[in-house]
């Protein structure tokens, strides 16, 4: 059975790369009918931070992904947070000693350093691997007696994995195909630390092969642990067992220099959070849901970042997604980003709503701006201009006239139009209108026309004018549209207003 995992550290707000993580992991998982598990990678707790966690939950649920198994939903393999593992941990870590795959190491943070700097000042650099470990204060380098004497005394220590010398390790990736790395390269990485918690690379193999996942899709940042990770399972003798893998492409920047950063939301005007974040220290950063995306237009724009369906479709519901996703056809190089695109897709789907859902979601900002207005025609009015927004927000400014007659006119508009034999027109325009007893669309425009005609004026030229005096500018959709929602008496009053 399929078994995916999202495995967040709880280290702050999930911004978009961890998000499409996240959803390549819930596509996979739903194509093949199999299971969606959220785990809480919260081993290091100096990067703990509070609120995360819910965080990442609302974010997933906002954006509707189901979670199958995790900390809140529950499940037979868990609990599914690492902090509450860590029996199961000790547990392997001891295994591993016991082997021979990994050592007790006692060198001091001071220490260590003091190995870092001396490096540096000879300009090489300082590894703790097979050509080190036996001049350093380990078990491999200490006699049993003097480790024992050690860990009795309650020294601090931490357990490093015994990296073998020239191994070939090679994987298939999904994404990638085969890749390969030589052991000689690479150093003894600390498993398990001093506070008793495993780091990060031994807690995540053991839960993979504990709660049977069956496929890891993480992020590329991954792929330099991988290597580790194939030994760690070989140690663990689990070789034969081991998920498969796949490294998904970085996001990067806009100008497609570089991987997307949380700074680069801030600057080029787009979210990178899916919710609203608030850090501990007060600070708020917007995300896509405050800045008005729908969240079907966020999934849709982050399943096309790094994956495409080898068609011309850009437009997915998330059943479609699950249809048609397959990992093989997520690319192996960088996606940019492109904050234009993005509003795009949720232009798309403010189109794509209908008027009645739209209208709904605009109501809170009339009335918060004091406007009662019935809600077939915010109905109407929304269905009329919805071509020309991308988010809810920008409605007012396209629809405002609807509601409110126009304060000013724009004076670049009254310079070019409002001229010639326009004004003197304008002046008997009202009695015009007044004549019209059936006041739709079709009926104002033939009245308005004819009168035209027997003036022997330009209908476009007219139009500009009566425009300027009913919306305040030279923008909006049909005039006659809008002069029959207005209704006859607004009409005539914006009409004698622009004349004055
Ligand atoms: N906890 C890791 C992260 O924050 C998970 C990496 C993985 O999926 O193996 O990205």
């Amino acid at each position: 059975k399929v078994r995916v995992r999202f495995a967040p550290s709880p280290t702050g707000p999930l911004h978009i790369g961890g998000v499409r993580t996240a959803l390549f992991n819930y596509l996979f998982a739903k194509k093949h009918n199999g299971d969606f598990i959220l785990r809480i990678e919260d081993t290091d707790q100096t990067r703990f931070v509070e609120g995360a966690e819910s965080y990442i939950n609302e974010s997933l649920e906002w954006l509707g992904m189901k979670i199958d198994e995790g900390v809140a939903q529950g499940g037979e393999y868990g609990p599914y947070k690492q902090s509450e593992r860590k029996e199961i941990y000790i547990q392997y870590a001891d295994q591993l000693i016991k082997d021979g795959w990994a050592y007790y190491a006692f060198d001091t943070p001071q220490e260590l350093e003091a190995l870092r700097e001396k490096a540096e000042a000879e300009k090489t650099k300082f590894s703790y691997d097979m050509n080190t470990r036996l001049s350093l204060r380990n078990s491999l380098s200490m006699s049993g007696d003097e480790v024992e004497e050690l860990i009795a005394k309650g020294e601090p220590y931490v357990v490093r994995f015994k990296m073998p010398e020239g191994v070939e390790v090679s994987a298939v990736d999904m994404i990638r195909g085969e890749v390969k790395f030589n052991t000689a390269i690479l150093d003894d990485k600390v498993i398990f630390k001093s506070d008793g918690l495993p780091t990060y690379h031994l807690a995540n193999v053991v839960d993979d092969y504990t709660m049977k996942i069956s496929h890891v899709i993480r992020g590329e940042e991954w792929l330099p642990s991988l290597p580790l990770h194939i030994m760690l399972y070989k140690a663990l003798g689990w070789e034969n067992e081991r998920p498969d893998f796949a490294h998904l492409p970085l996001i990067l920047k806009p100008t497609g220099k570089g991987k997307l950063s949380k700074r680069d939301g801030d600057k080029a005007g787009f979210p990178v959070f899916p919710l609203e974040w608030k850090s501990p220290e007060g600070e708020i950063a917007s995300g896509y849901r405050e800045s008005g995306y729908v969240a079907e237009a966020v999934v849709n724009l982050l399943a096309l970042l790094g994956w495409n369906p080898g068609t011309e479709q850009e437009i997915f519901s998330m059943e479609e997604l699950i249809g048609a996703f397959s990992i093989e056809r997520v690319n192996k190089s960088g996606a940019r980003f492109d904050p234009e695109k993005a509003r795009w897709f949720n232009h798309q789907y403010l189109v794509n709503a209908p008027d009645s859902v739209l209208a709904g979601q605009f109501m809170p900002e009339l009335e918060s701006r004091g406007i009662v207005a019935e809600i077939d025609l915010v109905e109407k009015v929304v269905g009329l201009v919805k071509e020309r927004i991308n988010f809810v927000s920008d409605l007012w400014e396209q629809v405002s006239f609807f509601f409110v007659a126009p304060e000013e006119y724009d004076a670049k508009v009254v310079k070019k139009r409002w001229k010639g034999d326009v004004p003197q027109f304008m002046g008997n325009l009202a009695g015009v209108l007044e004549s019209v007893s059936d006041w739709t669309a079709d009926a104002i425009k033939e009245v308005i026309a004819a009168r035209i005609e027997e003036e022997g004026l330009g209908f476009g030229l007219v139009m500009n004018a009566f425009r300027l005096a009913l919306v305040g500018g030279g923008f909006g959709p049909d005039l006659m549209t809008i002069a029959e929602l207005v209704g006859k008496e607004e009409t005539i009053n914006r009409v004698n207003k622009a004349v004055e």
